[in-house]
């Protein structure tokens, strides 16, 4: 009944991936704090931060996981992978070479953690227009390809940021309630 609902918790373990220096924890701080780093250190990465959300009038928390900077010697653990539901696979679109390690990451993903963890390819940076270096239709391509959402944002100005989040915990939610 309502009352029962009103109980449930939802709590969703979500992970960032993605080379060095892409945005993931620039993300995670305009997603959860509406902050932005200039020049962030690894410092600023926290191991995980909990964001309340509401999908159809439930509280759902999505627990996000950053890396403290150890992606930089590929030393992600498994530990960080485990219970994982989601994924946010990011890039740099002004860096060609991070979108080509989204193949790699993806690997790694897998081999951690469930085939159906709910995975958005993200290309971030977006407001450096004239550095970019990875097309629109190269991500949308590579995402089809590979069955995962996609969506630009940019944690320095916010745009899709919020939409990026939400997009995979909407989707966990309906495959999970
Ligand atoms: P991480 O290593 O993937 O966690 O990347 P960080 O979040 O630490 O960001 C690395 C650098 O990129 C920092 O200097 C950030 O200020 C910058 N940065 C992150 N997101 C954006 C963005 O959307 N646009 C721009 N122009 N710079 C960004
Ligand atoms: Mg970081």
């Amino acid at each position: 009944n309502g009352e029962e609902d009103q109980t449930q918790d939802y709590l969703f373990k979500i992970v960032l991936i993605g080379d060095s220096a892409v945005g993931k924890s620039n993300l995670l701080a305009r997603f959860a704090r509406d902050e932005f780093y200039l020049n962030s250190k690894s410092t600023i990465g926290v191991e995980f931060q909990t964001q309340k959300m509401h999908i159809d009038g439930k509280e759902v928390k999505a627990q996000i996981w950053d890396t403290a900077g150890q992606e930089r010697f590929r030393a992600v653990t498994s530990a960080y992978y485990r219970g994982a539901v989601g994924a946010l696979v990011v890039y740099d679109i002004s860096r060609r070479q991070t979108f080509d390690s989204i193949g790699r990451w993806l690997n790694e993903l897998h081999t951690h953690s469930d085939m159906n963890v709910v995975t958005i390819l993200v290309g971030n940076k977006t407001d450096l227009k004239d550095a970019r270096e990875v097309s629109t239709d190269e991500g949308q391509a590579l995402a089809e390809a590979q069955g995962l959402f996609f969506m630009e944002t940019s944690a320095l100005d916010s745009s899709n940021v919020t939409a990026a989040f939400q997009t995979v915990v909407k989707e966990i939610y309906d495959i999970l309630s």
